[in-house]
């Protein structure tokens, strides 16, 4: 969870209709990237929900996982922000899942977010950027957790009026590296514009392109050479990153750290865990 109301509104839901569901348990996972005031406010607004709602939380700070923040990682890679945090909460989510033997791990990701990533990837990036976004990936046992988009054919709209009426908080500052990404605001500009003549255009569009996706397998996965967790090559994306921006290959203190935490938050009382 990043702490802001998409996240927030999915544990909500998730905890709030967890017995229809079919939810035995749910964890929160948490990663603090080392961006000062913005950083301190999420973790601060995410633990408060997981309290509220007595939810075991899973607290990954990067800076002491890894000895650097995002913006530390990202300058000595000489990699954008962006694509590095997107890297390292990827890794991290999966790992801790892992760690704390969930079924799946949940992203808050909303139909109008994965339209306009879904078109905006047609334009530029081509199919590979668009199967990612599939709202069901499979996963690989002892690899790779199961990936949920329960949020999929939720309009972004629904989702700020859910927050509103809830009262949930949500993070109040914004990211120090949010851009303004011209392509996928168009596209979402095109779409808003289609929908209010032709209401219901959206959620077609979202259902047509899950048949397109199917039910995605995680095909050529394989385990990274330097540290085990899942990768589409020889190496993957994190130790590349890390290798980069260190010189060294990163050692297994990361995972066995987040075994640690996992193992005491799952044996322990409800409430926050941070390490
Ligand atoms: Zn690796």
């Amino acid at each position: 969870m990043s702490g802001g109301k998409d996240s927030l509104s999915l544990l909500y839901m998730l905890v709030k209709h967890g017995e229809e569901l079919g939810i035995r348990e749910v964890y929160g996972i948490h990663v603090n990237l080392g961006l000062g005031s913005y950083s301190a406010e999420s973790e601060e607004v995410v633990l408060e929900a997981c309290r509220n709602l007595g939810v075991k939380c899973l607290v990954l700070d990067l800076k002491s996982l890894t000895g650097y923040s995002i913006a530390e990682l990202a300058a000595l890679s000489k990699r954008p922000p962006c694509s590095v945090c997107g890297v390292v909460k990827r890794y991290l989510a999966n790992l801790a899942a892992l760690e704390l033997g969930a079924d799946a791990v949940a992203f808050g990701h909303h139909m109008d977010d994965l339209l306009r990533f879904a078109l905006k990837n047609l334009l530029v990036g081509g199919r590979a950027g668009m199967l990612k976004l599939s709202p069901v990936a499979e996963g690989v046992p002892g690899l790779l957790v199961r990936k949920v988009k329960p949020l999929y054919e939720v309009y972004e709209s629904d989702l700020e009026l859910y927050a509103r009426i809830r009262g949930i908080r949500v993070v109040g500052s914004t990211c120090p590296y949010k851009y303004s990404d011209f392509i996928a605001e168009a596209v979402g500009g095109m779409l808003d514009r289609i929908e209010r003549e032709a209401p219901g255009f959206k959620l077609g569009l979202a259902r047509r392109l899950t048949k397109l996706w199917g039910e995605r397998s995680p095909e050529g996965v394989s385990s990274c050479r330097v540290c085990g967790m899942p990768s589409s090559g020889d190496v993957c994306s994190f130790c590349k990153i890390m290798l980069r921006a260190t010189g060294s290959p990163p050692g297994s203190e990361v995972r066995s750290r987040v075994r640690a935490l996992a193992a005491v938050l799952a044996g322990g009382d409800a409430g926050p865990l941070s390490g």
